[in-house]
């Protein structure tokens, strides 16, 4: 089994509603376990201005998935749930991102893990703080340590998404 971490996002049709399907869909999976899942926040969109704001929360989750089995997952999660790609860092009903799988640094075509952005943002790094809060990441770093710089007026909303 091997311990990760998965960023939720969306922004348009019901986001949190998307965002707690998907939670229900680990929690169905014979091959993820929920552990834990941070409040969902709310923040400014980090791409194209003109769409609506974005809603996140990151889960603690232990998988019997390989690291690329487990983004094939992902993808096929956000799929099932009518995610359409329009545009880069654009609106959409849900995103998944593997943020981070045990200790391992992955450099794959279709893969990089801890994701890259993740120590830039503070809808990754501030839910990520409030499950984990002694998490180091690979590199050795402490993630409390890292001060992101993008926030888009970080609001946290309680409580947490969805009871395990
Ligand atoms: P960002 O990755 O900057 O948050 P995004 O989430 O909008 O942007 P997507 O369009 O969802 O990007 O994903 C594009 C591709 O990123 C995926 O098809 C996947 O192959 C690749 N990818 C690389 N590393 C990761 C990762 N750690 N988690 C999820 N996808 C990843
Ligand atoms: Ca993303
Ligand atoms: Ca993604």
């Amino acid at each position: 089994m091997s311990v990760c971490y998965v960023g939720l996002g969306a922004n348009v049709e019901d986001p949190e509603a998307h965002i707690t399907r998907a939670l229900k869909a680990f929690q169905q999976s014979p091959q993820w376990t929920l552990l834990t899942v941070s409040s969902l926040y709310r923040s400014q969109p980090l791409g194209p201005q003109d769409q609506p704001d974005f809603y996140n929360a990151v889960a603690a989750l232990t998988t019997s998935l390989p690291a690329l089995d487990a983004l094939d997952w992902l993808l096929n999660q956000e799929q099932q749930q009518g995610r359409v790609r329009l545009r880069h860092w654009g609106e959409r009903c849900l995103d998944l991102d593997l943020l981070l799988y045990d200790d391992q640094v992955i450099e794959h075509e279709r893969l990089s893990v801890p994701h890259r952005e993740l120590c830039k943002r503070s809808f990754v790094v501030m839910p990520l703080l409030e499950i984990a809060p002694d998490l180091m990441l690979p590199d050795g770093r402490f993630l409390r340590d890292i001060s992101p710089e993008f926030d888009g007026q970080l609001q946290r909303l309680s409580p947490p998404v969805i009871d395990i």
